[in-house]
Protein backbone atom coordinates (compact mmCIF):
# COMPACT_ATOMS: atom_id res chain seq x y z
CA UNK A 1 0.00 0.00 0.00
CA UNK A 2 0.83 3.24 -0.48
CA UNK A 3 1.21 6.05 2.52
CA UNK A 4 -1.60 8.22 2.66
CA UNK A 5 -3.65 6.35 -0.09
CA UNK A 6 -6.64 6.28 2.18
CA UNK A 7 -6.85 10.10 2.73
CA UNK A 8 -9.76 11.97 1.21
CA UNK A 9 -10.20 15.85 0.96
CA UNK A 10 -12.11 16.68 3.88
CA UNK A 11 -15.78 18.58 3.47
CA UNK A 12 -15.33 22.17 3.04
CA UNK A 13 -16.59 24.16 6.01
CA UNK A 14 -19.59 26.12 5.10
CA UNK A 15 -18.49 29.35 5.98
CA UNK A 16 -15.25 29.03 3.50
CA UNK A 17 -16.93 28.24 1.21
CA UNK A 18 -19.86 31.36 1.53
CA UNK A 19 -16.41 33.38 1.15
CA UNK A 20 -14.99 31.76 -1.88
CA UNK A 21 -17.69 32.22 -4.01
CA UNK A 22 -18.16 35.98 -2.73
CA UNK A 23 -14.53 36.20 -3.77
CA UNK A 24 -14.75 34.95 -6.85
CA UNK A 25 -17.94 37.11 -8.21
CA UNK A 26 -16.81 39.98 -10.07
CA UNK A 27 -20.22 41.78 -9.51
CA UNK A 28 -19.20 45.18 -7.45
CA UNK A 29 -22.25 45.66 -5.77
CA UNK A 30 -21.64 42.22 -4.22
CA UNK A 31 -22.12 41.96 -0.29
CA UNK A 32 -20.52 39.38 1.73
CA UNK A 33 -23.22 38.52 5.12
CA UNK A 34 -20.79 35.47 6.09
CA UNK A 35 -18.14 36.96 7.83
CA UNK A 36 -17.94 36.37 11.34
CA UNK A 37 -15.65 39.13 12.23
CA UNK A 38 -16.33 42.99 12.81
CA UNK A 39 -16.44 45.35 9.92
CA UNK A 40 -17.02 49.22 9.95
CA UNK A 41 -19.44 51.62 8.26
CA UNK A 42 -16.86 51.34 5.04
CA UNK A 43 -17.38 47.54 5.42
CA UNK A 44 -13.42 47.44 6.31
CA UNK A 45 -11.69 45.72 9.37
CA UNK A 46 -11.52 47.75 12.45
CA UNK A 47 -8.82 48.04 14.95
CA UNK A 48 -9.82 49.56 17.92
CA UNK A 49 -7.78 52.93 18.70
CA UNK A 50 -6.88 50.93 22.26
CA UNK A 51 -4.72 48.12 20.42
CA UNK A 52 -2.68 50.30 18.64
CA UNK A 53 -1.52 52.26 21.75
CA UNK A 54 -0.75 49.28 22.99
CA UNK A 55 0.70 48.01 20.34
CA UNK A 56 2.73 50.80 20.10
CA UNK A 57 3.87 50.58 24.21
CA UNK A 58 4.49 47.00 23.88
CA UNK A 59 6.63 46.81 21.31
CA UNK A 60 9.38 48.22 23.96
CA UNK A 61 9.29 44.41 25.38
CA UNK A 62 11.66 42.42 24.79
CA UNK A 63 9.08 39.15 24.19
CA UNK A 64 11.78 36.43 24.33
CA UNK A 65 12.73 37.54 27.57
CA UNK A 66 9.22 38.09 29.22
CA UNK A 67 8.95 35.62 32.25
CA UNK A 68 5.63 33.93 30.63
CA UNK A 69 4.37 32.44 33.70
CA UNK A 70 3.95 35.32 35.53
CA UNK A 71 2.21 36.88 31.91
CA UNK A 72 -0.19 34.06 31.59
CA UNK A 73 -1.25 34.48 35.26
CA UNK A 74 -1.70 37.92 35.05
CA UNK A 75 -3.78 37.85 32.31
CA UNK A 76 -5.96 35.07 32.91
CA UNK A 77 -6.60 37.52 36.29
CA UNK A 78 -7.70 39.64 34.20
CA UNK A 79 -9.99 37.88 31.64
CA UNK A 80 -11.67 36.77 35.03
CA UNK A 81 -12.33 39.76 36.21
CA UNK A 82 -13.82 40.74 32.98
CA UNK A 83 -16.21 37.88 33.07
CA UNK A 84 -17.28 38.02 36.72
CA UNK A 85 -16.55 41.68 38.05
CA UNK A 86 -13.29 43.01 39.32
CA UNK A 87 -14.50 42.53 43.40
CA UNK A 88 -15.65 38.92 42.54
CA UNK A 89 -15.10 36.44 45.41
CA UNK A 90 -13.63 33.98 42.25
CA UNK A 91 -11.01 36.68 41.42
CA UNK A 92 -10.48 37.75 45.25
CA UNK A 93 -10.01 34.12 46.38
CA UNK A 94 -8.39 32.77 43.36
CA UNK A 95 -10.93 30.12 43.10
CA UNK A 96 -10.42 29.53 39.50
CA UNK A 97 -7.83 27.79 37.32
CA UNK A 98 -7.20 29.38 34.07
CA UNK A 99 -4.50 29.73 30.82
CA UNK A 100 -4.41 31.38 27.74
CA UNK A 101 -5.42 29.54 25.02
CA UNK A 102 -5.59 29.81 21.27
CA UNK A 103 -8.10 31.86 21.07
CA UNK A 104 -12.11 31.00 21.87
CA UNK A 105 -11.55 27.89 19.23
CA UNK A 106 -8.45 26.88 20.95
CA UNK A 107 -10.16 27.27 24.97
CA UNK A 108 -12.87 25.15 23.45
CA UNK A 109 -10.93 21.91 22.45
CA UNK A 110 -8.49 22.53 25.05
CA UNK A 111 -11.77 22.19 27.56
CA UNK A 112 -12.93 19.42 25.89
CA UNK A 113 -9.90 17.51 26.50
CA UNK A 114 -10.02 18.19 29.62
CA UNK A 115 -13.73 17.07 29.55
CA UNK A 116 -12.31 13.46 28.28
CA UNK A 117 -9.45 12.99 30.51
CA UNK A 118 -11.46 13.69 33.62
CA UNK A 119 -14.68 12.05 32.50
CA UNK A 120 -14.49 10.33 29.77
CA UNK A 121 -17.79 8.42 29.44
CA UNK A 122 -19.57 12.45 29.60
CA UNK A 123 -21.48 13.91 26.69
CA UNK A 124 -21.71 17.60 25.85
CA UNK A 125 -25.08 19.57 25.45
CA UNK A 126 -24.90 21.19 22.46
CA UNK A 127 -27.58 24.44 21.32
CA UNK A 128 -29.31 23.27 18.22
CA UNK A 129 -28.54 25.69 16.44
CA UNK A 130 -24.77 26.64 17.37
CA UNK A 131 -21.86 27.86 16.43
CA UNK A 132 -21.20 24.50 13.98
CA UNK A 133 -17.57 24.50 14.99
CA UNK A 134 -18.77 23.55 18.39
CA UNK A 135 -19.93 20.07 16.92
CA UNK A 136 -16.14 19.17 15.53
CA UNK A 137 -14.63 20.44 18.05
CA UNK A 138 -16.14 17.88 20.95
CA UNK A 139 -15.97 15.25 17.91
CA UNK A 140 -12.68 15.78 17.41
CA UNK A 141 -11.86 14.90 21.23
CA UNK A 142 -14.18 12.04 21.29
CA UNK A 143 -17.04 13.15 22.86
CA UNK A 144 -19.94 12.25 22.15
CA UNK A 145 -22.75 15.26 21.01
CA UNK A 146 -26.20 15.57 21.85
CA UNK A 147 -28.25 18.51 21.46
CA UNK A 148 -30.85 20.71 23.11
CA UNK A 149 -33.45 22.66 21.89
CA UNK A 150 -33.21 26.20 21.73
CA UNK A 151 -34.66 28.31 18.63
CA UNK A 152 -38.13 27.98 17.55
CA UNK A 153 -38.33 28.69 13.89
CA UNK A 154 -41.90 29.64 14.74
CA UNK A 155 -41.90 32.59 16.63
CA UNK A 156 -38.03 33.41 15.62
CA UNK A 157 -37.21 33.14 19.66
CA UNK A 158 -36.10 31.38 22.14
CA UNK A 159 -38.03 27.90 22.61
CA UNK A 160 -37.54 27.99 26.27
CA UNK A 161 -39.98 25.50 27.85
CA UNK A 162 -38.12 22.91 25.39
CA UNK A 163 -34.97 23.91 27.12
CA UNK A 164 -35.77 23.20 30.20
CA UNK A 165 -37.77 20.14 29.44
CA UNK A 166 -33.91 19.08 27.48
CA UNK A 167 -32.29 20.52 30.82
CA UNK A 168 -34.73 18.28 33.14
CA UNK A 169 -34.62 15.17 31.04
CA UNK A 170 -30.73 14.57 30.46
CA UNK A 171 -28.83 12.56 32.53
CA UNK A 172 -27.70 13.92 36.09
CA UNK A 173 -24.54 16.06 35.99
CA UNK A 174 -24.65 15.93 32.38
CA UNK A 175 -21.81 19.04 30.41
CA UNK A 176 -24.46 21.64 28.53
CA UNK A 177 -22.41 24.19 26.25
CA UNK A 178 -24.00 27.80 26.62
CA UNK A 179 -23.65 30.82 24.94
CA UNK A 180 -23.83 33.54 27.68
CA UNK A 181 -24.53 36.47 25.30
CA UNK A 182 -24.91 37.14 21.27
CA UNK A 183 -25.79 33.48 20.44
CA UNK A 184 -23.97 32.50 17.14
CA UNK A 185 -25.68 31.57 14.92
CA UNK A 186 -29.48 32.55 16.50
CA UNK A 187 -28.92 36.67 17.82
CA UNK A 188 -30.87 35.14 20.86
CA UNK A 189 -30.37 35.07 24.42
CA UNK A 190 -32.34 33.90 27.08
CA UNK A 191 -33.61 37.00 29.34
CA UNK A 192 -32.30 37.25 32.81
CA UNK A 193 -35.13 35.67 34.48
CA UNK A 194 -34.88 32.79 32.46
CA UNK A 195 -31.39 32.56 32.91
CA UNK A 196 -31.99 32.55 36.80
CA UNK A 197 -34.41 29.68 35.64
CA UNK A 198 -31.99 27.45 33.80
CA UNK A 199 -29.54 28.25 36.56
CA UNK A 200 -32.20 26.74 39.50
CA UNK A 201 -32.44 23.63 37.10
CA UNK A 202 -28.74 23.16 36.26
CA UNK A 203 -28.59 23.49 40.30
CA UNK A 204 -31.12 20.59 40.36
CA UNK A 205 -29.76 18.30 38.16
CA UNK A 206 -26.10 19.09 38.90
CA UNK A 207 -25.19 20.02 35.53
CA UNK A 208 -21.85 21.44 34.43
CA UNK A 209 -22.46 24.71 32.72
CA UNK A 210 -19.45 25.58 30.04
CA UNK A 211 -19.82 28.98 28.69
CA UNK A 212 -18.62 30.07 25.71
CA UNK A 213 -18.38 33.43 25.38
CA UNK A 214 -16.85 34.82 21.95
CA UNK A 215 -18.93 38.26 21.52
CA UNK A 216 -18.85 39.77 25.08
CA UNK A 217 -20.14 43.95 24.84
CA UNK A 218 -21.97 42.72 21.53
CA UNK A 219 -25.29 41.88 22.89
CA UNK A 220 -25.22 45.07 24.65
CA UNK A 221 -22.55 47.37 24.06
CA UNK A 222 -21.80 46.80 27.53
CA UNK A 223 -18.89 44.59 28.78
CA UNK A 224 -20.91 44.25 32.83
CA UNK A 225 -24.26 43.40 30.97
CA UNK A 226 -23.01 41.17 29.01
CA UNK A 227 -21.50 39.06 31.66
CA UNK A 228 -24.77 38.92 33.62
CA UNK A 229 -25.68 35.29 32.98
CA UNK A 230 -21.92 34.03 34.17
CA UNK A 231 -22.81 35.87 37.16
CA UNK A 232 -26.13 34.47 38.04
CA UNK A 233 -24.64 31.06 37.68
CA UNK A 234 -21.72 32.12 40.15
CA UNK A 235 -24.34 33.55 42.33
CA UNK A 236 -26.01 30.16 42.64
CA UNK A 237 -22.71 28.41 43.36
CA UNK A 238 -21.73 26.83 40.25
CA UNK A 239 -18.07 26.06 39.07
CA UNK A 240 -18.26 27.04 35.85
CA UNK A 241 -16.41 26.70 32.65
CA UNK A 242 -15.59 29.68 30.77
CA UNK A 243 -13.92 30.28 26.95
CA UNK A 244 -13.06 33.61 26.34
CA UNK A 245 -12.19 34.81 22.71
CA UNK A 246 -10.48 38.52 22.34
CA UNK A 247 -11.03 37.98 18.69
CA UNK A 248 -14.14 39.95 18.07
CA UNK A 249 -13.97 42.81 20.85
CA UNK A 250 -10.93 43.62 20.41
CA UNK A 251 -10.38 42.91 16.54
CA UNK A 252 -7.59 40.66 17.32
CA UNK A 253 -8.85 38.01 15.29
CA UNK A 254 -5.46 37.13 13.67
CA UNK A 255 -3.42 37.20 17.27
CA UNK A 256 -5.91 33.96 18.45
CA UNK A 257 -5.65 35.65 22.47
CA UNK A 258 -8.54 33.69 24.30
CA UNK A 259 -8.71 32.19 27.77
CA UNK A 260 -10.05 29.00 29.38
CA UNK A 261 -10.80 29.12 32.81
CA UNK A 262 -12.61 26.53 35.31
CA UNK A 263 -14.01 27.92 38.59
CA UNK A 264 -12.68 25.54 41.56
CA UNK A 265 -13.94 24.83 45.08
CA UNK A 266 -11.16 25.96 46.58
CA UNK A 267 -6.99 27.22 45.89
CA UNK A 268 -5.73 23.52 46.58
CA UNK A 269 -8.30 22.67 43.04
CA UNK A 270 -7.41 25.18 41.09
CA UNK A 271 -3.67 24.54 41.39
CA UNK A 272 -4.43 20.71 40.24
CA UNK A 273 -6.77 22.03 37.35
CA UNK A 274 -4.30 24.31 35.99
CA UNK A 275 -1.59 21.88 36.20
CA UNK A 276 -3.70 19.51 34.36
CA UNK A 277 -4.59 22.28 31.72
CA UNK A 278 -1.06 22.97 31.23
CA UNK A 279 -0.16 19.16 30.80
CA UNK A 280 -2.75 18.93 27.98
CA UNK A 281 -1.43 21.67 25.89
CA UNK A 282 2.71 21.47 26.82
CA UNK A 283 2.19 18.15 24.49
CA UNK A 284 0.40 20.08 21.74
CA UNK A 285 2.15 23.46 21.56
CA UNK A 286 4.10 23.73 24.42
CA UNK A 287 3.13 27.12 25.25
CA UNK A 288 1.02 29.88 23.29
CA UNK A 289 2.13 33.50 21.52
CA UNK A 290 2.48 35.67 24.16
CA UNK A 291 2.16 39.39 21.56
CA UNK A 292 -1.22 38.94 21.80
CA UNK A 293 -1.60 37.97 25.52
CA UNK A 294 0.66 41.18 26.41
CA UNK A 295 -1.49 43.54 24.35
CA UNK A 296 -4.75 42.66 25.99
CA UNK A 297 -3.74 42.10 29.02
CA UNK A 298 -2.19 46.09 28.56
CA UNK A 299 -5.52 46.85 27.66
CA UNK A 300 -7.53 45.46 30.75
CA UNK A 301 -5.31 46.20 33.17
CA UNK A 302 -4.56 50.02 32.62
CA UNK A 303 -7.68 52.32 33.41
CA UNK A 304 -7.32 55.08 30.90
CA UNK A 305 -7.14 51.89 28.11
CA UNK A 306 -9.84 50.27 29.52
CA UNK A 307 -12.23 53.17 29.08
CA UNK A 308 -11.07 53.48 25.80
CA UNK A 309 -11.70 50.42 24.57
CA UNK A 310 -14.96 50.36 26.47
CA UNK A 311 -16.11 53.07 24.15
CA UNK A 312 -14.91 51.30 20.99
CA UNK A 313 -17.26 48.65 21.75
CA UNK A 314 -20.23 50.41 22.19
CA UNK A 315 -19.57 52.03 19.03
CA UNK A 316 -19.09 48.79 17.21
CA UNK A 317 -22.55 47.44 19.02
CA UNK A 318 -24.39 50.75 17.86
CA UNK A 319 -23.25 50.44 14.84
CA UNK A 320 -25.23 47.06 14.49
CA UNK A 321 -27.79 47.65 16.66
CA UNK A 322 -28.35 51.03 13.57
CA UNK A 323 -28.09 48.40 10.92
CA UNK A 324 -30.87 46.23 12.22
CA UNK A 325 -32.84 49.41 12.67
CA UNK A 326 -32.10 50.50 9.52
CA UNK A 327 -32.43 47.26 7.51
CA UNK A 328 -35.65 46.36 9.31
CA UNK A 329 -37.60 50.22 8.67
CA UNK A 330 -36.46 49.96 4.78
CA UNK A 331 -38.43 46.38 4.37
CA UNK A 332 -41.55 48.01 6.51
CA UNK A 333 -41.45 50.93 3.98
CA UNK A 334 -41.22 48.43 0.76
CA UNK A 335 -44.59 47.02 1.99
CA UNK A 336 -42.89 43.58 2.89
CA UNK A 337 -46.08 41.29 4.01
CA UNK A 338 -43.61 39.65 6.07
CA UNK A 339 -42.56 40.72 10.33
CA UNK A 340 -39.14 41.57 10.23
CA UNK A 341 -39.39 42.29 13.99
CA UNK A 342 -36.92 39.46 15.08
CA UNK A 343 -34.14 41.54 13.23
CA UNK A 344 -34.43 43.86 15.98
CA UNK A 345 -35.43 41.51 18.55
CA UNK A 346 -32.04 39.93 17.97
CA UNK A 347 -28.92 40.50 19.48
CA UNK A 348 -25.18 40.88 19.34
CA UNK A 349 -23.46 39.97 15.25
CA UNK A 350 -25.87 37.68 13.85
CA UNK A 351 -29.44 37.57 12.46
CA UNK A 352 -31.03 34.60 12.07
CA UNK A 353 -32.90 35.99 9.39
CA UNK A 354 -35.38 33.13 9.07
CA UNK A 355 -35.12 32.72 5.12
CA UNK A 356 -35.31 29.27 4.15
CA UNK A 357 -32.29 27.56 1.50
CA UNK A 358 -33.87 28.64 -1.98
CA UNK A 359 -34.20 32.21 -0.97
CA UNK A 360 -30.87 32.40 0.14
CA UNK A 361 -29.77 31.03 -3.17
CA UNK A 362 -31.40 33.62 -5.43
CA UNK A 363 -29.91 36.25 -2.99
CA UNK A 364 -26.65 34.52 -3.97
CA UNK A 365 -27.56 34.47 -7.81
CA UNK A 366 -29.43 37.10 -8.29
CA UNK A 367 -28.28 40.18 -6.44
CA UNK A 368 -24.57 38.62 -5.55
CA UNK A 369 -25.01 37.78 -1.74
CA UNK A 370 -23.64 36.01 0.46
CA UNK A 371 -24.91 34.59 3.65
CA UNK A 372 -24.23 31.00 5.19
CA UNK A 373 -27.13 28.69 4.24
CA UNK A 374 -28.69 28.89 7.53
CA UNK A 375 -29.57 32.26 6.59
CA UNK A 376 -27.36 33.67 9.12
CA UNK A 377 -27.13 37.33 8.36
CA UNK A 378 -23.93 39.00 9.64
CA UNK A 379 -24.79 42.10 10.79
CA UNK A 380 -21.34 43.24 10.37
CA UNK A 381 -21.31 43.21 6.46
CA UNK A 382 -24.30 45.55 6.59
CA UNK A 383 -23.26 49.36 5.77
CA UNK A 384 -25.12 52.42 5.33
CA UNK A 385 -24.39 51.96 1.65
CA UNK A 386 -25.66 48.93 1.22
CA UNK A 387 -28.43 48.44 3.78
CA UNK A 388 -31.04 49.41 0.75
CA UNK A 389 -29.73 47.05 -1.87
CA UNK A 390 -29.92 44.75 0.40
CA UNK A 391 -33.85 45.35 2.22
CA UNK A 392 -34.71 45.54 -1.52
CA UNK A 393 -32.92 42.17 -2.48
CA UNK A 394 -34.56 40.84 0.74
CA UNK A 395 -38.32 41.79 -0.27
CA UNK A 396 -37.80 41.09 -4.06
CA UNK A 397 -36.67 36.99 -3.08
CA UNK A 398 -39.74 36.73 -0.04
CA UNK A 399 -42.52 38.57 -1.71
N1 LIG B 1 -17.45 30.40 19.87
C1 LIG B 1 -18.37 31.01 19.12
C2 LIG B 1 -19.79 30.95 19.56
C3 LIG B 1 -18.00 31.69 17.96
O1 LIG B 1 -18.93 32.28 17.22
C4 LIG B 1 -16.65 31.72 17.60
C5 LIG B 1 -16.15 32.46 16.40
N2 LIG B 1 -16.88 32.42 15.27
C6 LIG B 1 -15.74 31.06 18.39
C7 LIG B 1 -16.16 30.43 19.54
C8 LIG B 1 -14.28 31.01 18.05
O2 LIG B 1 -13.64 32.13 18.35
P1 LIG B 1 -12.14 32.43 17.94
O3 LIG B 1 -12.21 33.09 16.61
O4 LIG B 1 -11.72 33.31 19.03
O5 LIG B 1 -11.42 31.14 17.90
Amino acid sequence: HGWWDKVRVAPKDPTVKVNESFLADPFPHKINLGVGTYRDDDGKPFTPQCVGDAEAKINRYKLEETNSSEVSSKFVMESVKLAYGNDSFVVREGLYAGVPTLSGTGACRLFAEFQRNFYPDSQIHLPDPTWPNHHNIWSQAQIPVKTFHYYDPYTKGLDFDALISDVKNAPDSSFFLLHPCAHNPTGIDPTEEQWREISYQFKVKNHFPFFDMAYQGFSSGDLDKDAAALRIFVEDGHLVGLAQSFAKNMGLFGHKVGCLSVLTRDIKQAAAVKSQLEHIFHSMYSSPPIHGILLVTMILSDPTMKEQWKKEIKIMANRIRAMRTTLRRNLEDLDSSFSWEHITNQVGMFCFSGLTPDQVKYLEKQFHIYMSPDARISMAGVTPSNVNYLANAIHQVTR
